[in-house]
């Protein structure tokens, strides 16, 4: 009996598992035009440490029955995924898992392979610690966690965080925001909240090696060797809208129903940051990730017939925890709100999840 085809669009947090998972039962295609999945926590710690962490895994050590085809999807028809290479790809089920766009390719890599990778923290970090004033803007978890790397391993450089918003973290509570700037003022990092970047503009790569000086609306004048941006990303699964018009939202997000099928197709899924579900983060794509392979694996099993089972989010979305370096973090947990280093480290800080998440695929 022929297997039917899965076709997986992004290799990323939830792609990759989707991947691995039915990878057997199914003839499984990735599309993804990296051919290496990065563990994205690992970034900061990348950064300022660049050998230390193994956060960066060649599809081909875990996906062995897995034909990975390394560009990028342009379009979807009912049967058909094209790539921008000009390739047609057929398949029965098609999964989105393309997550949200960064402009940098240091908050998210774009394309290459992992010798590239290492080779692009490598040279990054090298500038890092030939810089002596250092600007990140945008104090969301990410530009918080670069901060508390930075300031950890760097104590004698000159590290500002920007933020628009009145306060760092605008999106966690206020008790997170405000452990988040002690902890980090007290390191000696320069913190500006309420006030925005009026120059320089962004460059394409949201990474400014060139050094400068920034001004504010304030007026505040910062001058810096190095400045990175960390704003905010959006979905762009825009790919599926000639197609399906009826299942991508004006902002660039996959429609799901309960069981993660995109609205008027239902042998098109989609999960994680791609899809219009309010929250976004790796706590409620485990779940998606957990009831989309057991959906995947009895569709393999018993065919189109199958009963699909909906994801149901767990009561608590906005968990989080915030490393500020090796040793000290903040976090709400299930249970309650916390900023005892030793928590941060066994929850996140020692090596960014890396050996949890490996440890998921078997490598
Ligand atoms: C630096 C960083 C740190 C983070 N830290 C945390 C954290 O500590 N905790 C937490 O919960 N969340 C964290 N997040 C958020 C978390 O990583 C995302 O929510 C998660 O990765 C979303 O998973 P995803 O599978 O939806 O998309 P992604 O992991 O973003 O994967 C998307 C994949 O799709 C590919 N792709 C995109 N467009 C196309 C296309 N057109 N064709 C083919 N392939 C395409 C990309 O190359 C990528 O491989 C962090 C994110 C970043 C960037």
């Amino acid at each position: 009996m022929t297997k039917p085809r899965l076709v997986v669009i992004g290799g990323g947090l939830g792609g990759h598992k989707i991947a691995h998972a039915l990878q057997s039962a199914m003839e499984t295609v990735l599309i993804d035009p990296k051919s290496f999945w990065e563990i994205p926590m690992a970034m900061p710690r990348q950064l300022v440490r660049p050998a230390e962490l193994d956060s960066i895994v060649a599809f081909q050590r875990f996906l062995p029955k897995v034909r990975h085809i390394q560009a990028r999807a342009v379009a979807v028809t009912p049967e058909l995924v094209r790539v921008d290479g000009g390739e047609d790809v057929r398949f029965d089920y098609l999964v989105v898992a393309t997550g949200a766009n960064y402009r940098s390719a240091l908050v998210k890599p774009l394309e290459g392979d992992a010798a590239s990778r290492i080779e692009y923290y490598r040279s990054l970090n090298a500038q890092v610690t030939a810089a002596g004033r250092i600007l990140i803007v945008g104090a969301g978890p990410i530009g918080v966690e670069i901060a508390g790397e930075l300031s950890e391993e760097f104590p004698e450089k000159i590290v500002t965080l920007m933020e628009r918003e009145g306060r760092l973290l605008p999106h966690a509570s206020e008790k997170l925001s405000s452990w988040a700037a002690e902890a980090l003022a007290k390191r000696g990092v320069n913190l500006v909240v309420g006030d925005e970047l009026l120059s320089p503009v962004a460059p394409g790569s949201d990474v400014d090696t060139a050094g400068g000086e920034a001004v504010t609306g304030a007026g505040r004048r910062i001058a810096y060797d190095l400045a990175l941006w960390c704003l905010g990303a959006r979905s762009d699964a825009t790919f599926l809208a000639q197609n399906f018009p009826d299942a991508v939202n004006d902002r660039g997000e996959v429609i799901v129903n309960a069981c993660l099928q995109a609205a008027g197709a239902q042998n098109v899924f989609a999960l994680g940051d791609a899809t219009n579900f309010p929250a976004k983060g790796g706590v409620p794509l485990h779940g998606q990730v957990k009831v989309m392979q057991r959906n995947l694996l009895e569709i393999a099993r018993v065919g189109p017939a199958a009963r699909l089972l909906p994801f149901k989010p767990p009561p608590a979305l906005d968990l989080a925890v915030i490393s500020l370096g090796r040793n000290a973090g903040v976090m709400k947990l299930p249970f309650g709100e916390f900023r005892a280093g030793w928590m941060a480290r066994a929850f996140k800080s020692r090596d960014m999840l890396v050996g949890h998440l490996r440890k998921d695929i078997g490598v």
